[in-house]
Order: C-alpha cells, then structure tokens, then sequence
C-alpha cells in the first residue's frame, strides 16, 4: 500500500514539475520570438527526422537558438505518422486520416527560424576532422552545410508498428490492405507480445469473434523489459477472456511462405492464414556508417554520451535521440521527447560555450495505455519497485483529438487534404 502512495506521490510531482517547465519554457519561447534574428547568411543546426524525437527537438530549438543560427529539418514522411493507433487502425475502419497529423503548427517557431525539407537524407558527410559539422546530402542530390546535426530516424518496421509509406495517401492504403487481410482471414497469428502484437490481437479477437487468434510471445510474460509482472497478469486475463490463444515462452519456427501454413511450436503446429509479425523493430542507423563500431550497440542501437551527443569522440557536434539510441530499457514517445529536449538544451549550450548537461532515463518515461481490446484499456506506470495499473476510458480512436491538439492541429483538419481538394 505505502508504496502505491509513494508512487502516486510521485506521479503527482512529475505533473507538476512538467507543468512547471512548460510555464518557464512559454515564458522564455516568448521573450526568444521578440529577440531573434537568423540573419542574413545563418549557420544550420541540421535535423534528420521529425516524429517525437525530431520534432520536439526541432520546436525546442527553433524557440532557443541564437541569433545568427537556423534550423533544417528533414523528414521523408508528408505528415506525423501517430504510431499509438495503428494496431486499432489495422482492425477498425472509419479513421485513417486521424493516424497523419500535419506537419508544421507545434513548432511556434519564430520567422526564418527553420527550413523544413520533406526529403531523405542519403548520406552525412563530417568534415575531416570531424569537429566542425560537416554535410548531408538528400535523395534530391542537394547537399545541406551543418554545424551540428541531430540523428532522429528511429526505427523500421511493418504495421501495425509502423506505417512503412512516406505520403499519407499510401499510407491509409497501407491500413486498409492490412484490414483486408485480417478480415479475409479465419486463423490469424501474431508473432510478439509488445505492446503493438498485444493490442493488435485484443482488437481483432473483439472486432471478429469468430476467427481464432493466436498471440505467441517469446518471453514467458507479455511485454518487455521495464514492464512487471502485473501488467503481464492484467493483460494475459484480458486476452483469455477474449478468446485469444496465448502461448508464451515460444521462439516459433516460420514456414517460407507467409501467406498461409503451419507455424511450429516446440511441440505444437498453429495453423495459420494471416500472419501478422510484432517483432524485429530494427534502428535506422544506416547513415551513422562513419562512426566507430564502438558507436553501436550489440542490438545495432547507436551508443550514446550522456550528453546525448553519439559515442565517438571525433563527432563532439553530432547527437541523437529516439528509438535510433541505445538509452536505457525505456523506447516510447515521451522518453523521445524528453531526449529531443536535452539534445536541443545541449546544442545551445555548446554554441553559448557552456557545459553540457546529462540526460538520464526516468522512470516516469515509461507512463503508458494500452489497449486491451475495443472497449478496455489500463494505463500503466512503474518505478522499478510498485506497478500502477489503472483501468482507463478509451474511445474507439483513442487519444487521437487530444495528440492533434498537443502538436498544434485542429482535430481533423488538415490543410494539405484542402489543397487537393480544391
Ligand atoms: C503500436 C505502438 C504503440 C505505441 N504506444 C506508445 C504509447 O502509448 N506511448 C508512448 O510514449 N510511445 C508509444 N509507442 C512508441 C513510440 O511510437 C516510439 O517510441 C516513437 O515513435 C519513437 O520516436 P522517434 O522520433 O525516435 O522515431 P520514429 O517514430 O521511428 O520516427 C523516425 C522519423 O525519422 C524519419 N526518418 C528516418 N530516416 C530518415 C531519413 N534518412 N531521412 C529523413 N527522415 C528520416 C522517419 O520518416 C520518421 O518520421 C508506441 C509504438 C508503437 C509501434
């Protein structure tokens, strides 16, 4: 019980402490937007990616650069790709467009303050010695000057954890082949209890109650590191009493042909028609090819300084934050968020001359919902001693108006749907 109390002590000083540095923060992006001037020939502080990382970084830097500084930033995709709704969009139909939210109004940005390129970076280029910034080159062969660089490209994956389309159109086609393979089907199985592989089976188990859904998992409790043994026993119960067959504890042998077949289990044979892969999120590191092996984790993750800038003291100017770093057990949007401030925070304090400050994983980070089902969800959260599950209200697209609202959109207008309309 004590700690229960302790935890929810501490839930309740986050919140005022968050809420806090976003006074302070307002007050300091107003007094920025009256005094800054990007000048007539500006420095680049470039930015590769622009989802939760990326994009937070960018708003935090557009709002504190000096005078005389501008930022690039570049992102393949046409719009902010919500990932939290694709396992439900993968299932439900009627609310594509809410997973693409428009680019542009979080960052509040001051004029001349930024550049925003939709492109892909193909190449980063640091100058010989590595100390003074370097280059980036994009698909379109233009090349970009910067003097320091933040590595936002988190990771690759199929739905439902990723949309795999750069344009929104492609991806709402995306979402709908995905439904229409689920839907088609009578025997789906999906490989990996994350939390995409739970909320995926949840959903498609309560969408379509008479196709038989498997969830296999390789741990002997659902999730990952990070995440404890209440959370587990809530959501195993909730997808028992759904239905869904679970079998933890299985590295599952995968027959070539995906289409249709038998899955092997240690001494079981799960028949499948749809397979749906929850696992192998791979970090897009691809671009890092000049930095040192020891720059990289054994799982491929980009080693990093506490300071955020990589783990290659030849490259004191480049950083990186996300799903793409190797940072602790926590990989969600709010720790990439908060690793986009502190990247922000620390590329103005080394262009002041000042230290740089540490960034260190909290606990806190960690807060998350989960769904458990079309009409369940919990949220969840955990200081590595007390777990908080707490049953919560979710509607059918989730958080999607308030996600819209916090990154500056209007709920579901989106301006480049009128162009083309018009
Ligand atoms: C199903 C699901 C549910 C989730 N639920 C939650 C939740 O409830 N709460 C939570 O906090 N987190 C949640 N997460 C985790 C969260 O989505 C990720 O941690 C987060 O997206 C990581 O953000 P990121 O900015 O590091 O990278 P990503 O979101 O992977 O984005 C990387 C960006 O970089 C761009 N990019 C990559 N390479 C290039 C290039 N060469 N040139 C230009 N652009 C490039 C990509 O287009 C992309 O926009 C969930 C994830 C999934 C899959």
């Amino acid at each position: 019980m004590l700690v229960h109390l302790l935890l929810f002590a501490k839930v309740f000083g986050v919140v005022f402490s968050q809420a806090s540095t976003y006074l302070r923060s307002f007050i300091s992006s107003s007094i920025h937007r009256r005094t800054y001037s990007p000048g007539s020939n500006p420095k680049n502080i470039v930015v590769v990616g622009a989802s939760f990382a990326g994009y937070n970084a960018t708003r935090c830097l557009v709002n504190s650069i000096p005078s005389g500084y501008r930022v690039i930033i570049i992102e393949k995709n046409s719009h902010f790709q919500f990932t939290w709704v694709l396992p439900r969009f993968s299932v439900v139909e009627g609310h594509d467009k809410k997973a693409f939210i428009p680019y542009g109004p979080f960052l509040r940005a001051p004029p001349g303050s930024h550049l925003w390129i939709k492109d892909t970076v193909e190449e980063i280029i640091p100058s010989e010695d590595g100390s003074s910034g370097g280059k980036i080159r994009v698909s379109s062969g233009e090349t970009f000057d910067f003097e320091y660089l933040v590595l936002a490209t988190g990771s690759s994956a199929a739905l439902p954890s990723r949309v795999g389309q750069e344009d929104k159109t492609a991806g709402i086609q995306a979402l709908h082949d995905q439904r229409e393979k689920i839907a088609g089907s009578q025997d789906i199985v999906v490989i990996g209890g994350g939390p995409a592989g739970v909320e995926l089976a949840a959903d498609a188990k309560g969408q379509f109650p008479d196709k038989n859904v498997t969830l296999i998992h390789s741990r002997k409790t659902l999730l990952h590191e990070g995440f404890g043994i209440k959370i587990h026993n809530t959501l195993s119960k909730a997808l028992l009493e759904l239905g869904v067959n679970l079998v933890l504890g299985e590295k599952p042998i995968v027959p070539t042909d995906q289409t249709i077949g038998d899955i092997e289990l240690s001494d079981d044979l799960v028949h499948f028609d749809c397979l749906i892969k929850c696992v192998g999120q791979k970090p897009n590191t691809a671009l890092v090819k000049f930095a040192a092996s020891s720059a990289f984790s054994k799982s491929g993750h980009i080693r990093i300084k506490p300071s955020l800038q990589i783990a290659d003291d030849k490259y004191p100017r480049i950083y990186a934050a996300g799903d793409v770093i190797d940072a602790g057990n926590i990989k969600n949007g709010r720790s990439a968020m908060q690793q986009g401030q502190v990247v922000a925070q620390n590329i103005v304090r080394a262009i002041r001359g000042k230290s740089q400050i540490e960034y260190q994983q909290k606990w806190w980070e960690g807060l998350t919902k989960l769904t458990m089902g079309l009409t369940k969800s919990v949220a969840y959260a955990s200081d590595g001693r007390a777990e908080w599950v707490i049953p919560t209200k979710s509607k059918i697209d989730l958080d999607c108006p308030g996600v819209w609202k916090f990154l500056g959109a209007t709920p579901f207008v989106d301006p480049d749907e009128e162009k083309e309309d018009n």
